[in-house]
């Protein structure tokens, strides 16, 4: 059920066209690329979400980066931030490789789905209020298919649009609605059965170079994510 559902999402994302200034950016980068890359074809298209399609932990960042996802096609992939990601997955056990390369590398998620609000990489990491909400479509949809037990919010902008998503989705939210904080967390109401929400600063370079978030605090917020899975009986 989780696979179909998940595959037809993603099929979805990667002809979706609806946003004109994303599409324009993400192709304007793939033709021009950065150096670094100039032998590499970019993906230059929306990126789908990536991982387990019976995860009981997903995690949603903000939007693909220019020349990191947009580059590779797979979400978290290719940049300084997956490198943080793919590494605290693998610290905790949840992936099977400390980085993530490319989508043909072999990679594997186990009970872990990673998405972003914003499925099209955004001119200085900025999505438009339109944008997002034209966006919020996919992660409804990759919630009701996925069902996650946890979701770790990377960033104010996703622990935002999570809860946009599940309010559109038709979930019962607390009011006033939770703000964003590290190690935050919140029971809610999910589109199948509740989930737990858990906020994370973002691993941006902004972020982890000035020490606003170490690996220590992340690897916390994983440690967590695997104590309220088990603690909801979830597989983990
Ligand atoms: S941002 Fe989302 S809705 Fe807009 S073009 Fe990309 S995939 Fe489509």
């Amino acid at each position: 059920m989780g696979s179909r559902s998940i595959a037809k999402t993603s099929e979805q994302v990667e002809s979706c066209g609806k946003c004109p200034r994303l599409v324009k950016w993400r192709e304007a980068v793939a033709a021009e690329k950065r150096a670094a890359f100039a032998g590499e074809t970019y993906w230059g298209k929306a990126v789908p979400g990536f991982g387990d399609p019976d995860a009981w932990l997903m995690i949603i960042g903000l939007a693909p980066a220019a020349h990191g996802a947009n580059r590779t096609g797979r979400m978290f992939t290719g940049d300084r931030s997956g490198e943080w990601l793919y590494g605290a997955l693998y610290r905790a056990d949840l992936s099977s490789a400390p980085r993530s390369v490319a989508r043909d590398d072999g990679l594997d998620l186990t009970g872990v789905y990673v998405t972003s609000v914003v499925k099209c990489a955004p001119p200085a990491n900025k999505p438009t209020p339109a944008e997002r909400d034209e966006c919020t479509r996919y992660l409804v949809d990759e919630l009701a298919a996925i069902s996650p037990s946890v979701v770790v919010a990377l960033g104010k902008f996703a622990w935002d649009g999570l809860l946009r998503a599940l309010s559109q989705a038709g979930s019962d939210l607390p009011s006033p609605r939770p703000r964003f904080a590290h190690l935050a967390e919140i029971e809610l109401a999910g589109p199948r059965r509740g989930a737990t929400l858990i906020g994370s600063f973002h691993p941006s370079q902004q972020n982890t170079f000035t020490g606003k978030l170490t690996s220590e605090m992340f690897d916390a917020v994983f440690a967590r994510a695997l104590a309220v899975g088990r603690g909801a009986g979830t597989q983990v």
